[in-house]
């Protein structure tokens, strides 16, 4: 028999509903590969008696001819999404110990459709970072070396960085990721994995820990279009306790699937052929652009003129945003309290925020507090909420012209742990092809696409209108239809 944990989501559901294994099999071989890649640091808690209960009752459930949407199919999460009585930390010491009493929507609605949780996921601290270092657990390695014969330890990407490296060493099938940034497309492309943010407002925010609230989005990560496209479906949906939540029906997309993308139009933007970007990404690009073409789409230019003020604009709405919300983090609510001797109240917020938080939750919330403090609201968020808008308009003025956005999804492949760690801006910018699309609070979808020279995956983004994340899914898939993309970390861990 073929091993478990090569099959996805699709093949683990059908192939439960036909009996040829049972769902505790496949918990099981999960399970067994979650345990032989703790090398790699992608979990931060591991929960196989979740995992196994869920797979007995898909058992059952085939016997009495009751299967869910996601029966059978083991999961993991990212620590980001509160899971009542298993510890979420949000990767940060500050949260350490915290058991939610209550369980996120995206989790509920996910088990209620009979999946099952193998673990949580490690990521960067409060998904600040693109590379899973800022965590306060250690970082996450990709399971992907280089082939230059080095032994370099690479970058999962981040912030979902235990979520792509569950996904691209075989630890499991599927996993959630969110995304304020990138955070689900960029470990995705690093990894050579799919990943879909949907639309703001599709996925509830409740019980998520809260980043930039305005931008946050949650979403699957897995190993393929049609994967994603099942396990958006089970988590999507209005949700009354998320007051941005979308009041409308979700579409089903795994049955709309169509790789044909005839009458489509796809847009070019100008502005994202960036400075120094590798030869590599701009061959991988046009080759991308062929693929839609084989497919039926037509091609345009289009031109996104705000694209250079992306970056800025986000790194003080999104560091703004995060100052506030982090202020629940005090020592009274949850997990860390630092209490020196003889402290007053205001001794104790303090030490334990000094002690909890991680440096780079630091600077963002020293950052946000500027750029929010009476002197320079104006000068820097008020103006920042303004580029915001005049970059959402950019796109709107796109669909004029198009229906689709074809991109690279980051300016390069996975780099080495360490390689940007010391210097902030420079990992800042490795977030410039999809902050734009967060802060339209658009669809957009990261599939893998080729190598770059030294072996590394490499991925293409598509970009969609509000709610169109049928148009998304179905470009992506007609690019991984010609990509053919089956290249796969060898087993060194
Ligand atoms: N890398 C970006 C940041 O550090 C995006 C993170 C995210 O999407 N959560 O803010």
């Amino acid at each position: 028999m073929t091993d478990l944990t090569d099959l996805g989501i699709a093949a683990i559901r059908d192939g439960v509903a036909a009996g040829t294994f049972s769902a505790r099999e496949v918990a099981d071989s999960f399970i067994a590969s979650v345990e032989q890649g703790r090398a790699l640091n992608a979990w931060l808690v591991e929960t196989p008696e979740h995992a196994i209960a869920a797979a007995e009752a898909a058992d059952r459930a085939r016997t009495q001819g009751e299967l869910l949407p996601l029966s059978g199919v083991p999961l993991g999460i990212k620590d980001l999404f509160a899971t009542k009585g298993v510890e979420t930390t949000a990767a940060s010491a500050i949260l350490k110990g915290f058991k939610p009493e209550y369980e996120s929507t995206i989790t509920s609605k996910l088990f209620g459709a009979g999946a099952g949780m193998l673990g949580k996921l490690n990521m960067d601290q409060f998904a600040m970072g693109s590379s899973n270092e800022t965590s306060a657990f250690g970082n996450v390695i990709s399971p992907w070396r280089r082939n230059d014969g080095g032994n370099a330890a690479l970058a999962p990407g981040g912030s979902s960085g235990g979520s792509s490296t569950a996904v691209a060493a075989r630890m499991a099938p599927g996993v959630t990721g969110t995304d304020t940034g990138g955070s689900i497309r960029q470990p995705a492309a690093f990894t050579g994995i799919s990943g879909i943010k949907p639309t703001y407002g599709r996925c509830s925010r409740w019980g998520v820990v809260a980043f930039a609230s305005s931008l946050d989005q949650a979403g699957p990560m897995a190993r393929d279009v049609r994967d994603c496209a099942i396990m958006l479906e089970a988590m999507s949906g209005f949700d009354p306790k998320d007051a941005t939540s979308l009041d409308l029906d979700v579409p089903q997309w795994e049955k709309g699937l169509s790789g044909d993308l005839k009458g489509k139009r796809i847009g070019i933007p100008k502005e994202y052929r960036v400075d120094n970007m590798p030869p590599e990404i701009e061959a991988l690009w046009q080759q991308g652009i062929q693929f839609v073409k084989d497919a039926g789409a037509e091609i345009v230019e289009v031109s996104l003129p705000h694209t250079k003020y992306a970056l800025p604009t986000y790194y003080i709405i999104a560091p703004a945003e995060a100052s506030s919300n982090l202020a629940r983090y005090d020592g009274v609510r949850y997990g860390l309290r630092d209490l020196p001797e003889g402290a007053n109240l205001q001794e104790m917020y303090a030490a334990t925020r000094a002690d909890g938080f991680g440096a780079e939750v630091k600077r963002r919330i020293m950052i946000g507090t500027y750029v929010l403090s009476a002197g320079f609201y104006d000068a820097y968020y008020t103006k920042a909420q303004k580029v915001r808008a005049l970059i959402a308009r950019d796109f709107d003025q796109a669909w004029e012209k198009c229906d689709l956005l074809l991109t690279p999804t980051a300016p390069s492949a996975a780099f080495a742990l360490g390689e940007k760690s010391a210097d902030p801006i420079a990992m800042y910018l490795n977030d410039v092809f999809t902050v734009p699309s967060s802060l339209a609070g658009l669809p957009a979808m990261s599939v893998p696409a080729g190598l770059d020279a030294q072996g590394l995956p490499l991925g293409l983004q598509i970009i969609g209108k509000a709610l169109d994340e049928q148009g998304v899914l179905n470009a992506s898939l007609a690019i991984e239809e010609r990509a053919g993309f089956t290249a796969r970390p060898g087993k060194w861990w």
